[in-house]
């Protein structure tokens, strides 16, 4: 108790820093280990104590990785140590009981939950509502990211209405598509991109009659058992709104994350501001909103929301009739119109959504170059 009293007092300015509040705030500086966004964003920091410049911190997360206790250790000293912090603990515990809604089994749900084998980063696109253009957005994000050669695939969840195989010209997939001799689905390839969807295995069972579990059981078989390449993003198409489905998918498998595509309309962005809640329940870090169909329905709201919830904003999407046909017609418009006003839209939310995840946008020096997304460590 001595030398600690010693150190709070020959550090007494410093320590006249340490509150609270401070530490908070210092911590708003400190980044999840491999990803872009710190941990109080994240609703990580669940207590801070302070007493005589020793600082407890209890953050509250779930990880498979074995490493991420002792960097958050350095990370968080190094941050509070020039506030005068003498001795920083950091106490890791699970995530709070604020999604219990949501988890409905008495045992933990994420017990059984995997991390896709060969896929780097999972990531959900989901929406408040259907209609707002979600699938569009993950067809096109996933497109882009794969322009600027992310290895990329793409997961159509959306059981109750799944578009991908329209929206990306591959709609005779059930006929096509075919299984290892270990029962995985062999995902099929359109504009570059392998892709599943589960309208290649519904025939015509309606799955909008499945009960809760059943609906649980069949998402979790699926997001499980595809054969998928190395993949740096697996995109995956949720339904709409906050119900079954994004549970059981985010308690399927581990999600890097999330994004939130709204539009312009009050009423879309409070139903978006819905998904956002539940996915920070669900403990998915949500790495940006997209407003889509800018333009005739207003504009802004995106970016007001966005502020609201504290979540970064990365972009919006204008609305553009010619997209409507190109959905149709299975072209989408990064792949026939990428440099139209629409086409570059997705290319920046690209690469916004890819930047927490560690990828960083650098413009090409030589003007003939196009720019392109880098791992910081293959620079
Ligand atoms: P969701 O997946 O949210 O239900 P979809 O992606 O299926 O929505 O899109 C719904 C409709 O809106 C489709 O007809 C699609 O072509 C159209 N659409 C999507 N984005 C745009 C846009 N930016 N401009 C014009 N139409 C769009």
């Amino acid at each position: 108790m001595g030398s600690a009293t010693r150190a709070a007092d020959d550090g007494n300015v410093e320590a006249g820093h340490l509150t609270d509040a401070t530490i908070r705030e210092t911590l708003r500086g400190v980044h999840y280990p491999g990803l872009t966004r710190d941990l109080v964003s994240f609703g990580m920091v669940k207590h801070v104590a302070v007493c005589d410049g020793r600082v407890k911190v209890r953050l509250g997360l779930r990880t498979e990785d074995a490493t991420i206790p002792s960097k958050l250790q350095a990370a968080v000293e190094n941050a509070l140590r020039p506030l005068g912090a003498t001795s920083v603990a950091i106490e890791i515990v699970p995530p709070d009981g604020g999604g219990v809604p949501f988890r409905r089994t008495a045992a933990d749900p994420w017990a059984d939950q995997v991390r896709l084998a060969s896929v780097r980063h999972t990531v959900a696109v989901g929406a408040g509502k259907g209609g707002v253009g979600k699938s569009t957005v993950a067809a096109n994000v996933a497109l882009a990211l794969a322009r600027e050669g992310l290895r990329v695939g793409l997961l159509d969840a959306d059981i109750y209405g799944p578009s991908l195989p329209i929206l990306l010209g591959i709609e005779d997939g059930a006929a096509r598509v075919r299984m290892t001799p270990e029962k995985l689905i062999l995902p099929l390839e359109s504009h570059g991109l392998p892709l599943v969807s589960f309208g290649f295995f519904l025939g015509e069972q309606s799955p909008a009659i499945w009960r809760g579990p059943m609906v649980s059981k069949a998402v979790k078989q699926f997001a499980r058992g595809v054969a998928w390449p190395d993949l740096d993003v697996l995109v995956v198409d949720l339904p709409p709104g906050t119900g079954d489905i994004p549970l059981s998918l985010a308690q399927a498998v581990a999600l890097s994350g999330a994004v939130v595509v709204s539009q312009p309309p009050r009423v879309a962005s409070a139903e978006a501001r819905k998904a956002i809640d539940m996915f920070r329940t669900l403990e998915v870090p949500v790495l940006g909103i997209v407003e889509n169909m800018t333009g005739p329905f207003g504009a802004g709201t995106g970016r007001t929301l966005s502020h609201d919830v504290g979540v970064p904003f990365l972009g919006a999407i204008p609305f553009d009739p010619e997209v409507v046909r190109e959905c149709d017609l299975g072209t989408p418009t990064v792949v026939v119109r990428p440099e139209s006003e629409v086409g570059r839209a997705f290319g920046a939310v690209a690469r916004g959504f890819a930047e927490p995840l560690g990828w960083r946008y650098e413009p090409a020096a030589d003007l003939s170059l196009s720019p392109a997304l880098h791992r910081p460590e293959e620079r």
